[in-house]
């Protein structure tokens, strides 16, 4: 099953590794061909080349649209080599068999993350890269196809086991590789037409990614993991970098998106914003004067499940916030950059991984989630829902005061990030009690309020914290009777979406316990 590498043919976008690897194959004593930009490279470098453009006896045209889109070297691609027919037709018109094919695609993805306009983007669409690619790799009984600068190495070392042959076995790796390339690539390019397009409704999309990486386990240690991207965003989780720490787990990978888009709500003008993260619900949220004192009420709120947590910050991690930080085990910490004084203290905790980003991600965005169901997969636009004061409708007698008006949109933009059912108690700018994920609102309710007890308990203070507190319901209250529980804890006002057929009970209730409501007219499900 060993196929000899006599002829090769590179046309790459990222040059990165390309020198070495023309050199090593020239070495070996492999023809080289090449396009335009990659044999320029080559050459200057000292690596004999030859022009595709010799081979095909056309010139690369239409600014570079059209190159390799020739029989000649199509069917130097895709002749079967034990075929006497192929054979007949390679020598009938002069076709030479082209054995490794070495293509990296037009940044697509990268221009699409850096916000190119339309243009540019269909500019970035390969046609001749993917159609080399998806010819090679069906041929792969005989031809190599590499895709990725990061296997250069396993193709070098590979060509020197072999006496500069491939064995079906890796070819057949390859070219599996090759297809999944060109399939996340296309639904990228489909994926970016249909926000060009701006479609209402999420219709034959296909849902594809590019391998960043390979986890040690999954959700939990029995199940294997990968971590795929898909340049849709352009800050997050996806797109930070790393500076110490092991690598992220499955779980850490999840709680940090859940911790940042959290806390890419705040905006930054309005002052710093933490978000505390224990398994996707928010242990604690404050804002304060300073990122240090916002992180401490953040942690005030859970300190006992802040423990091992991921923290989010909405502005660049500080020298007072990092020491602060590591008092306790936390996980990862995501910001907006950190400084170089915060960047040594957390240096010294060696498991405490840091990811920074050159900015927030836009709660606004229009972008897709995406849910594993058995057999398929529900696809939806992002929640990028966005209530201001100018939505809300008071329906009490009592009116909320601006004081409680900032709570309670506060609470809204916490409870839009916790797990339905959610409740959540807020205090002057920080969460005070989160009730998550319950099957009953009323439980999650109580639960909310038991969570303020034990804050109480934790900090020695003389009263719960939820008491003048507002509450904030991610989907309207059924019954009366969440609300009364919130009203029970000290809750003073409330936000909630309205929309019940028993709201008139739910309002006569608020009323009669005293309570200050306001309806959003939006729905936050989150499961
Ligand atoms: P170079 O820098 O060598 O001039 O161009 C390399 C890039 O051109 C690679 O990303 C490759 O996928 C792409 N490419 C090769 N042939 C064609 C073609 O016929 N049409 C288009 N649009 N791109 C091609």
């Amino acid at each position: 099953d060993l196929s000899p590498v006599r002829r090769a043919l590179i046309s790459v976008s990222d040059k990165t590794g390309l020198v070495d690897l023309g050199k090593a194959l020239e070495g070996m004593g492999i023809e080289i061909l090449s396009t335009g930009g990659s044999a320029k490279a080559l050459r200057d470098a000292g690596v004999a080349v030859k022009d595709v453009s010799e081979v095909t006896n056309f010139p690369e045209m239409m600014d570079g649209r059209v190159k390799t889109l020739h029989p000649m070297v199509h069917g130097g691609l895709l002749a079967l080599r034990d075929n006497d027919d192929h054979v007949a037709a390679m020598n009938e018109h002069g076709i030479g068999a082209i054995d490794l094919l070495v293509v990296n695609l037009y940044p697509f993805e990268a221009a699409l993350a850096r916000g190119a306009d339309y243009d540019e983007m269909i500019e970035n669409i390969d046609i001749g890269g993917p159609a080399m690619i998806r010819a090679a790799a069906k041929n792969h009984g005989f031809v190599t196809t590499i895709v990725d600068v990061e296997d250069y190495g396993a193709l070098l070392d590979e060509l020197k086991t072999n006496d500069g042959a491939t064995t079906y076995a890796f070819r057949q790796r390859q070219a599996q590789i090759a297809y999944a390339r060109t399939g996340a690539y296309d639904a990228a390019v489909s994926g970016w037409m249909a926000g060009a397009i701006g479609e209402a409704a999420p219709r034959r999309r296909v849902v594809a990614g590019e391998l960043k990486q390979v986890m040690r386990y999954g959700e939990n240690p029995h199940q294997d993991a990968a971590f795929y991207v898909d340049g849709s965003a352009r800050e997050g989780v996806a797109t930070a970098v790393q500076h110490q720490g092991k690598e992220l787990s499955y779980n850490n990978i999840n709680d940090t998106d859940a911790a940042f888009e959290l806390v890419a709500e705040f905006d930054p003008a309005d002052g710093p914003a933490v978000a505390v993260i224990k398994h996707a619900n928010p242990s604690g949220v404050a804002r304060g004067a300073t990122l240090l004192d916002a992180y401490k009420k953040a942690f005030d709120c859970d300190r006992t499940s802040a423990f091992g947590g991921i923290v989010a910050l909405n502005q660049p991690l500080d020298a007072d916030t990092a020491r602060e930080i590591t008092q306790i085990f936390t996980e990862v910490v995501i910001a907006p950059g950190a400084s170089d004084e915060a960047k040594e203290i957390f240096a010294a905790k060696k498991n405490l991984r840091l990811l920074t980003t050159a900015g927030l991600p836009d709660p606004l965005i229009g972008s897709q989630t995406i849910r594993q169901v058995a057999g398929g997969y529900l696809f939806q636009n992002k929640d990028n829902g966005h209530i201001g004061l100018d939505d809300l409708k008071v329906v009490t007698k009592k009116a909320p005061t601006d004081e409680q008006l900032k709570d309670l949109l506060f609470a809204w933009k916490v409870a839009k990030h916790v797990k339905s059912n959610a409740i959540v108690y807020v205090k002057d700018g920080a969460t005070v009690g989160v009730g998550a994920g319950q099957m009953s609102r009323l439980d999650s309710s109580t639960i909310a309020a038991t969570k303020a007890g034990r804050m109480a308990a934790e900090l020695g203070l003389s009263e719960s914290p939820a008491i003048g507190s507002a509450v904030a319901s991610d989907a309207f209250f059924p019954f009366p009777d969440g609300l009364l529980e919130a009203a029970a804890a000290g809750a003073t006002c409330v936000i909630q979406p309205g929309g019940s057929m028993r709201d008139d009970e739910v309002i006569k209730a608020a009323d009669e316990a005293g309570l200050a409501m306001v309806f959003t007219g939006m729905r936050h499900f989150r499961h």
